[in-house]
């Protein structure tokens, strides 16, 4: 009886041990299956951008004695705007790696949420161009403890996917209010929305709601690095649906700082 107890057990353990190999395999293929999409996916990012820079640039080589001024223009603009586009991936990319390594150290400053509100509207004047962009800030916000470049690349970023997303024509708004012991600075657009489960996911690098329109290229980058940023700077960021009409609301929380109002 012991004998056969003891068969059991060695049987049961091997199977318990099994199972354990079977998940680590499934686990590495997921893994590997996961590796291979960003690769394919940085691939593409950057393969995309630099053929039309080749293509571009070697009409114009071939053909710019013939070409009449408006379509070398046109050549020209296409090749600084791919430039720019190759440029903005391998930025992102850097500061993913950046952010993964923890080697983004943010130098904080207590500032006045008016001002951050204030500086980015400024900067996004033009990504905004198309739409009807409101700036709503309360009065009398505690100040915020945020590193300039880091609070207005994430803000940024928020702005630009509205504009991307949401039709020409569509309000974009960019509030901050108290949320008890927090200043919560929102970025709300009248867009197509996401679906539930697509709110958390969009934050995870290189997932984007695939829409099969290379208008809309982007990196699937830029929301998982505003978080990063954010959350380096103590805050978070999340998204929601605007309970009251289509769109969405992306929030960043940041702690109010404690001392005086400059
Ligand atoms: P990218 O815009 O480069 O694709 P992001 O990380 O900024 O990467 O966004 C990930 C995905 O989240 C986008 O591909 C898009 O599908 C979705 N998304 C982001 N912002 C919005 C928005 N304001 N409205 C609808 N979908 C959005």
């Amino acid at each position: 009886l012991l004998d056969a107890l003891a068969g059991q057990a060695a049987l049961a353990i091997e199977r318990v041990f099994l199972a354990a190999d079977v998940e680590r395999a499934r686990r590495d293929a997921e893994a590997d299956r996961l590796r291979q999409a960003l690769l394919s996916s940085i691939s593409h990012d950057l393969r995309t951008p630099l053929a039309a820079i080749l293509g571009a640039v070697g009409t114009l080589r071939g053909y710019g004695a013939d070409l009449d001024p408006a379509t070398r223009d046109e050549l020209l603009a296409t090749t600084e705007a791919e430039a720019e586009r190759l440029n903005r991936f391998i930025n992102n990319l850097l500061d993913m790696t950046r952010l993964e390594a923890g080697a983004i150290r943010p130098a904080t400053i207590p500032t006045d949420p008016d001002e951050i509100v204030g500086s980015l509207a400024e900067r996004v004047a033009a990504v905004v161009s198309r739409h009807r962009f409101v700036v709503d800030v309360a009065p009398n916000l505690p100040m915020v403890a945020v590193d300039p470049v880091l609070i207005e690349q994430a803000l940024f970023n928020l702005v630009d996917n509205a504009a991307k997303y949401a039709p020409a024509g569509t309000t974009i708004t960019l509030a901050a209010r108290r949320e008890g012991d927090t200043v919560a600075i929102a970025v709300l657009d009248e867009g197509p929305g996401l679906g539930a489960e697509e709110l958390e996911r969009v934050f995870d690098k290189f997932y984007r709601v695939e829409k099969g329109d290379s208008v809309r290229a982007g990196t699937g980058l830029g929301l998982s690095i505003s978080r990063g940023f954010v959350e380096a700077m103590g805050g978070s960021l999340t998204a929601a649906r605007r309970p009251d009409r289509p769109g969405l609301a992306f929030t960043i929380r940041l702690p109010a700082h404690a001392g005086e109002r400059g």
